[in-house]
């Protein structure tokens, strides 16, 4: 049985739109990121978030569950519309975050489950002490960062739209709104992991005769999701503005470690020309290596297409 994934994540994206960082739990995250080059000069590039990154494999997560394949995995409120709100359920038709006990949260969401939550409410009256609680997410995101060595470009296009709201002090002008929308391109790395053995775990039931909450059939299809929200991901289907801006995107290279014994290092970043070799020289012997690309590494098994390393990847979840 699978236990623990890696992707390292090499992809072309021309003319995608890193803008609307804020879509993923109101977080304004910066659009450029300065880093080292393997000289150890600074450098400067558009990047996206890693926190993104983590939003649109939930969103993959969603949309195959939401339009027809594993429709039998759960969903909460919050998460069945794409809110960052989790655990959630509607109450009196609002969605509202609901303090619940891990176990039921697990049991009524895949997202809660493999993403993970943290229920953070301030104390109403003064019986009340508040609640805090929180699940640490099984799925680990880097950012989106640039290949060192070739380069990347943005062109920032400026949008105007009038306003018919009159602006305080304004007089009787209408307000010109302008904003200003950076289309970027360049070559892509990504690292990701996922901790298959601890989807449906609870850590303080470790040591009981079994610490999941989830029977392996209902555990086996939530592991299925996740990895085949990967899929979704390396296509470019990711950053705030698909229905205008879907990134012209190109894969270069995937490469997966897998464990079917234990959990396994983060791989060397492909950000960097000798990532493979690195990666494998660094990982324990119950790693196996899978690589689609134009290389041809060691100790490395080289697959022809990209589906045969997820076809891989799902056999052993059935194993
Ligand atoms: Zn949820």
């Amino acid at each position: 049985m699978l236990k623990f994934v890696t992707l390292a994540v090499k992809v072309q994206l021309n003319v995608h739109d890193l803008n609307n960082e804020t879509v993923a739990g109101n977080v304004t995250d910066i659009r450029v990121m300065e880093f080292l080059d393997e000289n150890g000069t600074r450098r400067e590039a558009p990047a996206v978030s890693g926190r993104m990154l983590k939003h649109w494999h939930y969103e993959g997560m969603r949309h195959l569950i939401l339009n027809g394949l594993y429709t039998s995995v759960p969903l909460c409120a919050g998460c069945k519309v794409g809110e960052p709100i989790r655990p959630a359920e509607i109450k009196n038709g609002n969605l509202k975050q609901i303090a619940k006990p891990e176990e039921d949260a697990i049991l009524s969401c895949v997202i809660c489950d493999v993403h993970g939550y943290l229920i953070a409410r301030e104390a109403e009256g003064e019986s009340d002490r508040g609640i805090s609680a929180r699940r640490t997410s099984r799925a680990m995101f880097s950012w989106l960062m640039p290949v060192l060595g070739p380069e990347t470009t943005s062109t920032q296009v400026i949008h105007t739209r009038v306003s018919q709201i009159r602006e305080r002090g304004e007089g009787e002008q209408a307000a010109q709104m302008i904003f200003n929308k950076s289309y970027a391109s360049g070559i892509y790395a990504f690292v990701s992991a996922l901790d298959v053995d601890r989807i449906g775990l609870v850590e303080l039931n470790l040591g009981s005769s079994n610490p999941y909450v989830i029977n392996n059939n209902d555990r086996k299809n939530r592991i299925k999701v996740a990895l085949e929200a990967y899929r979704y991901l390396i296509s470019g289907q990711m950053g705030a503005s698909l229905s205008h801006a879907i990134p012209h995107m190109n894969p270069i290279e995937v490469f997966v470690a897998y464990s079917e014994v234990g959990p396994l290092p983060f791989p060397v970043s492909p950000m960097y020309s000798d990532y493979l070799s690195k990666t494998v020289g660094l990982f324990p012997q119950h790693a196996k290596f899978l690589y689609w690309g134009q290389k041809t590494p060691e100790g490395v098994i080289k697959k022809e297409k990209i589906s045969e390393i997820f076809d891989e990847l799902l056999g052993k979840v059935e194993e």
